[in-house]
């Protein structure tokens, strides 16, 4: 008989305990409806203050399946999506989140999708956003507006983290070491082929949402600097666009000057141009200030994530 295909589900998990016994039963019922391929199921226990990893522990017991990296302090969704990449041994790896708001079952159609269309990837996106803040729904709808405009990199609104990987484009994706992650920017850069598959939002099945709008404003912030340089050129722009006007006005003044022989009232319009020039300075000075910060944290190299407990043998 041929070996089967051993699928990698990694699963982020911050404070989790609720909604830990919803995902086994869930990861369970999969694995069965899915037998024609094997599972590992990659826990990665964000240094959660709850019996998060206790309870990790437990499936270990019970399901070699079950692997498990707890984390030294909580490095984000960010550092638990690397860490599960970094160490998953699948031919495909899946990530999905802990409290179950990607649907398991859509890992038959992106199985599906990978090995019998051609995709090398297969990603789910939310149709509605229904359940979440209006207000947060718009500003996201904003940001990818915009960071699609300004960038080279697709990144779809509604998108998820929630994707099934060929082992290529994973190792692509581990190719991209940086600090300061973005991964669903980080994803479109690699390319490769995706078949996106829609489906409608669901809200958590227990407990509360780990990553409220304030990370949400900072998180779309560091995607627009992670994917584009136009922030520092609409800085040049500007530039421009204000020493243009200041030449316009000295024309107008001397002109005025020379027809109208008028003293020309210069108080005012000169506070104006203080403010105008100081506004654009600072701003730009900020929008400077985030790119040599993203080059600072870059250049120190420090890991993405420290392991303090696992039961995963040679873990990276
Ligand atoms: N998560 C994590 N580390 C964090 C925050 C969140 O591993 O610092 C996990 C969390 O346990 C969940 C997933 O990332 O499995 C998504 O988080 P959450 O559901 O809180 O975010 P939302 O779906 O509300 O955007
Ligand atoms: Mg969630």
């Amino acid at each position: 008989m041929d070996k089967k295909d051993l699928i990698t589900l990694v699963l982020p998990c911050y404070n989790e305990e609720d909604a830990l016994p919803y995902l086994w039963e869930a990861l369970n019922k999969i694995s069965n409806q899915m037998s024609y391929v094997d599972f590992e199921f990659l826990f990665i226990n964000n240094c959660s203050s709850d019996n998060t990893l206790k309870m990790m522990k437990e499936y270990a017991d019970k399901d070699k399946r079950v692997k498990y990296i707890s984390f030294s302090r909580n490095f984000g969704k960010e550092g638990s999506m690397y860490a599960g990449l970094s160490n998953a041994s699948g031919d495909y790896v899946a990530i999905l989140d802990a409290d179950l708001q990607d649907p398991p079952e859509l890992l038959i159609p992106m199985y599906d999708a990978v090995t019998k269309e051609g995709y090398d990837c297969a990603a789910a996106f939310r149709t509605t956003r229904k359940g979440e803040p209006w207000l947060r729904s718009q500003l996201a709808k904003v940001f990818y507006k915009l960071e699609n405009k300004i960038s080279d990199t697709d990144v779809v609104n509604g998108a998820r983290d929630f994707r099934l990987m060929s082992r290529k484009v994973v190792d692509a994706i581990l190719m991209l070491g940086e600090r300061e992650r973005f991964s669903k920017g980080i994803f479109g850069w690699v390319g490769f082929e995706t078949k996106w598959i829609p489906f409608e939002n669901v809200q958590r099945v227990a407990g509360k949402s780990k990553l409220p709008m304030s990370f949400a404003f900072k998180y779309a912030l560091k995607g627009i600097v992670a994917f584009s340089t136009m922030p520092l050129e609409v800085a040049s722009g500007l530039g421009i666009f204000s020493c243009l006007l200041a030449i316009i006005y000295a024309i107008y003044v001397i002109l005025k000057q020379v027809i109208t022989h008028e003293a020309v009232a210069g108080y005012p319009s000169i506070i104006c141009l203080i403010l105008f020039m100081g506004g654009i300075l600072l701003l730009m000075m900020g929008v400077m200030g985030r790119y040599i910060a993203q080059i600072y944290i870059e250049d120190k190299k420090r890991p993405i994530y420290i392991v303090k407990d696992t039961n995963v043998d040679d873990c990276k």
